[in-house]
């Protein structure tokens, strides 16, 4: 089967909830993707942010594979160390460990809920509230999607978990009236940068503003580092770039390098170390080769620097980026290796240049949000490859 055959018949058996680019990818060598037709493909992507390719990682998969699988949780196994490494990692105490993001948030949401009623004394017969973000993503489930703004955006999918305040993003003055005039909050939720939403980063200081509001209201102050995290944005995450330290930090993507999804809440054990047997849980959560591979991505990530070769490659590319004379940019924003090329509405929409850069350049770039094309390679991506894709931008964006 060709390509185009090849997709009529995965469209056949598949519920359509992604609008893909038309191509069927067989193989990846590194950063370079083959289709089924051998064309290669750039992946600038990387599954969002969370591809590693390392031989080390992909070791520690196969041979946890060949050692022991599953053993429920019910049990102890040794990979369930990861915990405590990947807590010491992000410089907490403990880790209450999932599998994707969604799920890590609707952690969050229960923790907080759950300290907000047993820690701070709101009273049981009123609804711990949390405060999120216009523009927020934290995922597709329905507590992650109700904290999200629009990720569950269709009134035939029912009433939304309540207990969300939304107020807008990038402003700690809205952050500070509306913990003074609502009541029962127990904590605030947001992203460090928002990259679905388009790359959105806010201004210098403003999450340090936000956590010393929270600190002196005695809210809690959350963080969602599932795509920003390890080393993405040039620091290891990116709250150290204000040192604004969240008491609760969700995790995902990269720390299961593209290869198996692994997530996690992050926090302090007089936080988040609040639940009794029976109160949470997940049959994969912890399982050995997510712990296999988590902890092979920790290892490598500190081997091979990964934070300090975001900073520098993406210092490469956005020099590249800023260089290209063209009407159609409005601005070009990011930190590290976690870019966004908005556009000006004469462009015609950040999708069809993506799809133009994919299928005649060979460049596979994802739009985030209407008008802003998002680059985030893989933080090992060799530099010359990083030339490369500037020079397929500059041919779409300077005609
Ligand atoms: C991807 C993402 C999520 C959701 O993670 P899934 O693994 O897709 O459930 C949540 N928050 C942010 C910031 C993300 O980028």
């Amino acid at each position: 089967m060709d390509n185009q055959e090849l997709i009529e018949e995965i469209e056949k058996g598949m519920v359509n909830t992604y609008s893909r680019l038309p191509r069927v990818i067989k193989k990846e060598i590194g950063s370079l993707m083959f289709d089924v037709e051998d064309e290669i493909i750039i992946n600038f992507l990387s599954n969002y942010g969370s591809r590693i390719h390392h031989p080390k990682i992909i070791k520690a998969l196969q041979e946890q594979a060949e050692t022991l699988g599953a053993v429920s949780n019910a049990i102890y196994h040794t990979g369930l160390l990861f915990a405590g490494e990947l807590a010491d990692f992000c410089g907490y105490e403990k880790a209450l460990l999932m599998n994707v993001g969604a799920e890590a948030i609707e952690r969050i949401i229960k923790i907080v809920r759950k300290y907000g009623y047993s820690q701070m004394g709101i009273p049981r017969n009123e609804l711990a509230k949390i405060i999120t973000v216009s523009g927020a993503f934290h995922g597709r489930t329905y507590g992650a999607g109700s904290a999200s703004d629009g990720s569950i955006d269709s009134h035939d999918f029912g009433p939304l978990l309540p207990g969300f305040i939304k107020i807008p993003f990038g402003n700690s003055k809205a952050l500070k009236q509306t913990i003074k005039r609502k009541r029962y909050i127990a904590a605030v939720l947001m992203e460090p940068i928002q990259a679905e939403a388009g790359v959105n980063v806010p201004s210098p200081g403003y999450l340090a503003e936000c956590k010393e509001i929270c600190q002196e209201a005695g809210i809690l102050f959350c963080l969602d580092e599932i795509q920003t995290g390890f080393g993405r944005t040039g620091k290891m995450f990116c709250w150290q770039h204000e040192n604004a330290k969240p008491d609760i930090m969700a995790i995902g993507k990269a720390i299961g390098a593209g290869l198996i999804p692994v997530s996690a809440v992050v926090g302090n054990k007089d936080i988040i170390d609040i639940f009794e047997p029976g109160q949470d849980g997940s049959t994969y959560a912890g399982y050995p080769l997510a712990c296999a591979v988590g902890s092979a991505v920790l290892r490598v990530i500190q081997e091979t620097k990964l934070d300090e070769q975001a900073a520098i490659k993406g210092e490469v590319l956005m020099a590249k980026l800023r260089a290209i004379k063209s009407d159609y940019i409005k601005e070009i924003r990011g930190k590290g290796l976690l870019i966004g090329i908005e556009l000006k509405p004469e462009a015609g929409g950040a999708q069809k240049l993506c799809k133009e850069l994919g299928k005649k350049h060979r460049l596979f770039v994802k739009e985030a949000h209407e008008n802003v094309i998002r680059l985030e390679p893989a933080l090992d991506i060799p530099l010359p490859l990083i030339d490369l894709a500037a020079e397929r931008i500059k041919k779409v964006l300077e005609k």
